[in-house]
């Protein structure tokens, strides 16, 4: 089924055979999986696609998972919401929000990511998965070496939010909190992945971990009728979804599922307190500073993304731009989107709105083109960020009275509600 030929340098091109590799001997490069792209324009269309389940499995000739996938068959074609409430609140025509929030089975992006490693995992025979991660990374492979029934070690730094720690525990793999940023777990996880041979999804695993990334953007362009969006807003943190929706967006074009010379102009989204690649592009620098991470948007705080060079590149070579958006901005993000479109994401996500606000007041973005916003992770794990930002419930007995005398007190309470009905 499958139509990988191998692994490839991106810095050298030397070819490699496909094995738990992530690193060129010659070079350091990352390595990639490389498709035969010929034999699958030749078998994958529309129609085969539209006739299997609504999974990241549909686009399965362009994965590099051999047979017939075993794990991951929920995740992946999450709603690609048209967000009319909030296009009008930011002023622009034609606005979707892609809305991983509710990705299957643990409510962000990493479930398609995670469903391709722990798939390559068991083909290459591993009995240990693993990982370093903010969070969400840990949730996805947790729950999903569960039920592919392996033994699991996850690595986090030691002060995420409960929701993710706990989101973690509850699936019984081993956790380790690291006293340290996410960049001293992913240094420390590289010595372990040596000296244990474990499957680090996104380590060891990377070149097909990455690759799951792919079909956000498949996904995207599908749910658009074969079309791509003129615009589209990303979250940046180890940088691995940014160049991978662009990827796929270009192989779409290549074997013909979507119109050729379709420009897509790609945006990047960081929180202020962790910015290195926004700092990069607006400086012109072709190298990326690391920085010590300091915001609520933990989810994407890393200081030192393995991958951002590659989200400079994919950016500067779509014409697009990127801007990053403050604690307080990224609150405010939230709120917009949970207020004006039902959904309520995490800091990241928050992130993403914030800067496409930014974008959108600062002319980058037309206000008459298309644009798609990236939502890749859910609020309900979040709560520390915007719990006391909302209003606390209002406490009264079990009785009319009281509630009559309440709602005589609280005028302004039927006001904002009349307001935001009318838009
Ligand atoms: C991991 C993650 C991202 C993006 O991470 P990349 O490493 O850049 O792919 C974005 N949002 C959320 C919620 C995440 O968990
Ligand atoms: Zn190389």
């Amino acid at each position: 089924m499958s139509a990988v030929t191998g692994l490839t340098c991106r810095e050298c091109g030397q070819a490699y055979p496909v094995a738990p590799l992530h690193v060129c001997e010659t070079c350091f490069g990352p390595l990639e999986v490389v498709y035969d792209y010929a034999s699958i324009r030749r078998t994958m269309t529309r129609a085969s696609i539209q006739s299997r389940p609504p999974s990241i499995w549909r686009y399965r000739e362009l994965l590099p998972v051999q047979g017939e996938p075993q794990i991951g068959l929920y995740s992946g074609f999450t709603p690609l919401v048209k967000a009319d409430r909030l296009a009008a609140s930011l002023g622009v025509k034609e606005l979707y929000v892609k809305d991983d929030s509710v990705n299957h089975p643990t409510f962000s992006y990493k479930d398609r990511v995670v469903a391709v490693a722990i798939s390559k995992a068991i083909e290459f025979g591993f009995d240990t998965v693993s990982c370093a991660s903010t969070g969400n990374l840990a949730n996805s492979v947790s729950a999903h070496a569960a039920r592919a029934g392996l033994r699991c070690f996850i690595f986090i730094p030691a002060d995420l939010e409960q929701g993710k720690v706990v989101g973690s525990a509850i699936y019984g793999p081993r956790t380790i909190g690291i006293r340290g940023t996410y960049d001293d777990v992913n240094r420390l996880c590289s010595e372990i992945a040596d000296r244990y041979g474990w499957a680090f999804v996104n380590i060891n695993l990377r070149p097909y971990y990455t690759e799951g990334a792919k079909t956000y953007g498949f996904e995207i362009a599908e749910q658009l009728g074969w079309r791509l969006p003129q615009h589209i807003v990303v979250p940046t943190a180890g940088g691995t979804i940014l160049p991978k929706v662009a990827k796929a967006f270009e192989e779409l074009q290549r074997i013909g599922l979507v119109d050729g010379g379709q420009s897509v102009k790609i945006y990047s989204a960081q929180a202020a307190g962790c910015a290195p690649v926004i700092h990069a592009l607006h400086t012109g620098a072709d190298s990326i500073a690391p920085v010590k991470p300091n915001t609520i948007a933990k989810s994407i705080a890393i200081g030192n993304p393995a991958d951002g060079y590659y989200v400079l590149r994919a950016v500067r070579d779509s014409g697009g731009w990127g801007e990053a958006a403050t604690d307080e901005e990224i609150i405010e993000g939230i709120e917009l989107l949970a207020r004006t479109e039902g959904i309520f994401t995490e800091p990241a996500g928050g992130t993403t709105v914030a800067v496409t606000k930014k974008l959108i007041a600062q002319g980058r973005i037309p206000r008459h083109e298309s644009i798609v916003i990236c939502i890749t992770g859910n609020g309900y794990k979040t709560i520390e960020a915007v719990s006391n930002t909302v209003a606390p419930p209002c406490l009264i007995n079990a009785r009319l009275q009281e509630f009559d005398e309440l709602y005589r007190q609280l005028p302004h309470v039927a006001a904002v509600a009349t307001r935001e009905h009318t838009g």
